[in-house]
């Protein structure tokens, strides 16, 4: 189902204006308005949900291949990438910004200034005892 207030949902339909380069049954991938790096794109399913947790497994395996395709096509066209960052941002403190399910190919190149997130030890036992508060969860 698709919201029409939602921009991504009017990008997928083709209603709204993007820099689309690549389109299956389920899935578009189009260029990022505001790249970390040219050629960033964004993975958009189809179908409207909000972030990873709501969408459906086979809306999110779809995704997953069309990044494959897409990934590779972005390090083939520019010699100057040979990696790239996955990301997605779920919920607003996450930092998402548009409230429908998507993620980033960043690509990547030497000093281009990315910044991964800053990492902080576990205290001693804290490892332990935060995976046993996880596990008994899932
Ligand atoms: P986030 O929700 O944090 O993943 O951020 C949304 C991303 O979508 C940002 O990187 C924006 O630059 C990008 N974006 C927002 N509107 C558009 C649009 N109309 N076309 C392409 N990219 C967009
Ligand atoms: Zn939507």
């Amino acid at each position: 189902m698709s919201n029409g207030d939602c921009i991504f949902c009017q990008i997928a339909a083709g209603d709204a204006p993007a820099n689309k380069i690549y389109e299956d049954d389920q899935v578009v991938a189009v260029l990022d308005i505001n790249p970390v790096n040219p050629g960033h794109t964004l993975i958009i399913p189809k179908e409207h949900s909000v972030n990873i947790l709501d969408a459906k497994d086979s809306t999110l395996m779809a995704m997953i291949a069309a990044t494959k395709t897409v990934a590779k096509a972005v390090l083939t066209a520019f010699d100057e990438y040979d990696a790239f960052n996955l990301e997605s941002n779920n919920g607003r403190i996450a930092g998402q910004i548009i409230p429908h399910t998507h993620w980033h190919i960043v690509p990547r190149k030497a000093d281009d200034g990315f910044k991964h997130w800053p990492g902080k030890p576990y205290e001693e036992g804290q490892a332990e005892e935060i995976a046993d508060k996880i596990k008994s969860q899932i």
